[in-house]
């Protein structure tokens, strides 16, 4: 039989462990979140925990609101101060520590990003734990497959950790959406030291195609088109798809296109309804930034070429040919 006292201390422990949430560290550009934090929520609600969602910046207020808005988002701290502009992870990280010290969240998490990827393994270190990078799947709130050398491999584990610190590959979670109405509140305030790092600049391409990460159509070209004149018959099928382009290494290596276009296992990870490859081998690395896609047309000359081996629909043709004359049709 239990004690009233064991039965005290269960119940304490309950309630306590109800209190439990899993807190997703929001990255945006101080008007709006970006869309992988919203993959990032939908996974941290399969944790089974409440989700609360931390905004950091000089103007974190207005995404707050935001994020307060978000499907599953019951409470958003807001950390607005002019320390976190650019949101440094050097910097976030003390506001995170903060946070946790007072509501012990079970899990901390970000979306699978150069953000979450630097914040979060930071995170973990001051809490001395080890942290869980691209997760694809959520078994439980211990259970996890994540994905290595970039997607070419999976595998599952398990965390002892008494809190989790994992970020997620945006590509596998749906966005959540609309509907919630969060509380929002002040984070708990932090020691934000300034003279580790510094923010100094940032160029960002600017295209009026839509982002490649989260473009629903891609159009990838590759060493087949053999110059970056030719590209144009690339953005051209695209233009007239509304697609993102993308690109392989070996396109961005002989300068045909800017880097910020590579897909794959050192450039980006896109998962579009439709990805068309032209004139790309399929080399692993390639695959690995773009097999998840939900289509995958290929065209190549090569009727051995890998991608191939991928693809949904594919065309064994000149390029050359092909690509206009898909484009006319199109119009
Ligand atoms: P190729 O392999 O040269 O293929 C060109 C294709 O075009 C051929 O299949 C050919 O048949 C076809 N072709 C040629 N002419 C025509 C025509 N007229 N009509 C139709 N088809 C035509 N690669 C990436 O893409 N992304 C990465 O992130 C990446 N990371 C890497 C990381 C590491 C550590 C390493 C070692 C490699 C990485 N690579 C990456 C490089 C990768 O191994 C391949 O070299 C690269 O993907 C090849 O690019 P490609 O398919 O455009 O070129």
């Amino acid at each position: 039989m239990l004690s009233a006292r064991t039965v005290l201390t269960r119940t304490a422990r309950l309630s306590n462990a109800r209190l439990n949430s899993t807190l997703v560290v929001a990255e945006h550009d101080e008007t709006k979140l970006a869309p992988i934090t919203l993959n990032a929520i939908t996974a941290a609600g399969k944790l089974g925990n409440d989700v609360s969602v931390l905004v950091t910046g000089a103007n974190a207020q207005k995404v707050a609101e935001q994020v307060a808005k978000v499907n599953g988002v019951k409470r958003v701290l807001v950390a607005q101060d002019d320390k976190l502009k650019n949101n440094l992870p050097e910097r976030v990280a003390p506001v995170v520590l903060a946070s946790q010290k007072q509501f012990n969240f079970s899990a901390i998490t970000a979306g699978s990003s150069a953000f979450g990827r630097g914040l979060i393994p930071r995170v973990a270190a001051k809490l001395d734990v080890s942290s869980i990078s691209d997760i694809t799947q959520v078994h439980s709130a211990d259970s996890f497959t994540r994905t290595l050398y970039a997607g070419n491999a999976v595998k599952k584990v398990k965390s002892s950790a008494a809190v989790k610190l994992l970020t997620f590959r945006g590509t596998a979670f749906e966005p959540a959406k609309e509907g919630g109405s969060g509380a929002v509140e002040k984070a708990p305030s932090a020691d934000i030291a300034t003279d580790t790092s510094e923010f100094l600049g940032q160029e960002l391409s600017k295209s009026e195609r839509p982002d490649l990460a989260t473009a629903k159509i891609v159009v990838s070209g590759g060493r087949g088109l053999k110059s970056g004149d030719n590209f144009k018959l690339i953005y051209e099928l695209a233009d007239k798809l509304g697609a993102g382009v993308g690109a392989s290494r070996a396109a961005v290596d002989a300068g045909y296109v800017p880097n910020d276009m590579q897909v794959g296992q050192t450039g980006k990870i896109v998962a579009p309804e439709l990805y068309i490859a032209i004139g790309i081998s399929g080399a692993i690395q390639h695959l690995a930034g773009m097999k998840d896609s939900k289509t995958i047309v290929a065209i190549n000359k090569d009727p051995d070429a890998p991608i191939f081996q991928v693809a949904d629909i594919g065309l064994k043709a000149d390029l050359f040919k092909a690509v206009p004359e898909l484009t006319a049709a199109l119009k």
